[in-house]
């Protein structure tokens, strides 16, 4: 037991006892009794010290980075504040992670995206493509020569569409760690909030602390739109276009300083250094609003000229974001330096009640299949007939919160039915109509024993 104790150990990094440096960054530690590693450093000024006619503990204080106020032996930090060691050259040819010959190509990315998204063909495509060439990029590390650009993405689609979901999937697919971060929750450095720093200490913190793994993973920036400058205002708000600023150098690849395990910066918590490069990130927003900009925008070309339209040409037509451009989200209050950083952009379509239903229905893990899962285990069979899934899907409509609201729904519903079901053994069979979800009637129950008669006649 002690044994592999010892064997999981020596992925992590080992500190200097009384410095706290990494073994990394001191060169090899001298080993003690009792679990405690000193540098050659802090053990020479030990020396010294002593020579000096004995020794003083307040020379401690000399010590590199000792801080006697937090006296805590390092062996004792947790697990998550420590670094994993960069793995070694052979090591990592075993690992099963992804490698040239196992991303898989756009096509396939789609497929395998289309057993989860519903609806959103054109963004499946887009973000296929994009990751693939991303992947491709970050695997073979000899396109630099060419500057293949990086695929950094900008997804701009309503609340619910599925921006978040879409990442997630990707990162499953892949199996690469993801990092999901809220735009308003990012301030400059130096603030009250998380700096932009955070993104990647979450980053590492998915990634098992394991630098690499980290560097080759997916950041997901939500919200992006809340750190846009105010437009036609006259206060002076800098905020957002400081956020964006910040963001900069960690969109186009640098060397970053973070601190492990924790939010923030302070003198005991150990830093890893993790390089953007090769870390993918997408930045999300439902940008409201901009469909005004876009708009106003078409319906000027469109009045100009010889061409010249209907003024209002644009303004009963939906699905106006498709129509957006970089131009657009300038206006919008993005600054240009960070859009320019964002190559990729595409939108997500608002969902309509046929694709709520189909989201009821069909994804792999989709809701309804969960709870039949659950209640199959008692034996139950959960039906739901056609009218209540629109019953649910128009339901969801109204709040205008997209596919979000489905689960709330569901789950207020069927907690009647999950906390009744499994007191009757004899139930066979439940049946969800769209008169039980308008609170008209109760759900039809089929008993066992006439099931079976039915079967057997
Ligand atoms: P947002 O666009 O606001 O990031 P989310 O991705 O968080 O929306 O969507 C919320 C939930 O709704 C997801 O967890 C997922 O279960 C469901 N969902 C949203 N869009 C889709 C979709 N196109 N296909 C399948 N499920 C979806």
């Amino acid at each position: 037991m002690d044994d592999n104790m010892n064997h999981k150990d020596d992925d992590y990094e080992k500190y200097c006892y009384l410095c706290r440096r990494p073994e990394s960054q001191v060169g090899k530690l001298i080993y003690m009794p009792n679990n405690i590693n000193i540098c050659q450093d802090c053990m020479q000024k030990t020396f010294d010290s002593f020579a000096g006619g004995g020794m003083q503990f307040i020379d401690l204080s000399n010590m590199p980075n000792l801080n006697m106020n937090q006296f805590t032996p390092v062996n004792d930090i947790p697990k998550n504040q420590k670094v994993k060691k960069k793995k070694a050259e052979e090591k990592k040819q075993k690992e099963p992670e992804l490698t040239l010959s196992s991303i898989p190509a756009p096509h396939e990315m789609k497929e395998k995206l289309d057993e989860y998204v519903i609806g959103q063909e054109k963004a499946k495509k887009v973000i296929s493509v994009a990751v693939y060439n991303h992947y491709k990029r970050v695997l073979t590390n000899t396109m630099d020569d060419i500057e293949i650009e990086k695929s950094n993405m900008l997804m701009v689609g309503p609340t619910g569409s599925g921006k978040t979901y879409l990442v997630k999937t990707i990162a499953r697919i892949l199996n690469v760690p993801l990092a999901i971060t809220d735009a308003t929750t990012l301030t400059e450095a130096g603030y009250i909030g998380d700096d932009v720093e955070s993104v990647l200490s979450k980053l590492l913190a998915a990634a098992d602390n394991d630098v690499e793994k980290a560097e080759r993973g997916i950041v997901f920036i939500d919200e992006i739109d809340k750190i846009a400058k105010k437009r036609n205002t006259n206060s002076r708000d800098v905020s957002g276009e400081a956020v964006q600023q910040g963001l900069l150098k960690i969109l186009e690849g640098a060397e970053v300083e973070v601190p492990v395990g924790a939010g923030s910066k302070n003198a005991m918590v150990p830093l890893a250094t993790i390089n953007t490069r090769n870390i993918l990130f997408i930045c999300g927003g439902a940008f409201p609003d901009l469909e005004d900009i876009i708009k106003s925008r078409l319906n000027k070309q469109s009045s100009i000229g010889f061409k010249a339209d209907l003024k209002d040409k644009y303004d009963k037509e939906t699905d106006i974001l498709q129509k957006v451009t970089m131009e657009d989200l300038r206006e919008f209050g993005m600054i240009p330096e960070f859009l320019g950083r964002l190559p990729i952009l595409f939108t997500l379509q608002s969902l309509d009640e046929d694709m709520l239903v189909q989201i009821l229905k069909e994804p792999k893990n989709a809701i309804l299949k969960q709870y039949q899962k659950l209640l199959s285990l008692d034996g139950v069979d959960l039906q739901f007939d056609d009218s209540a899934f629109h019953a649910i899907a128009k339901r969801a409509m109204e709040q205008k919160t997209g596919a979000r609201a489905l689960r709330a729904i569901i789950e207020e519903f069927m907690l009647d039915i999950m906390y009744q079901i499994p007191r009757d053994d004899n139930i066979g069979r439940v049946t969800i109509t769209s008169d039980y979800i308008d609170g008209k009637g109760l759900p039809l129950i089929e008993m066992r024993g006439v099931l079976a008669l039915e079967e057997n006649s």
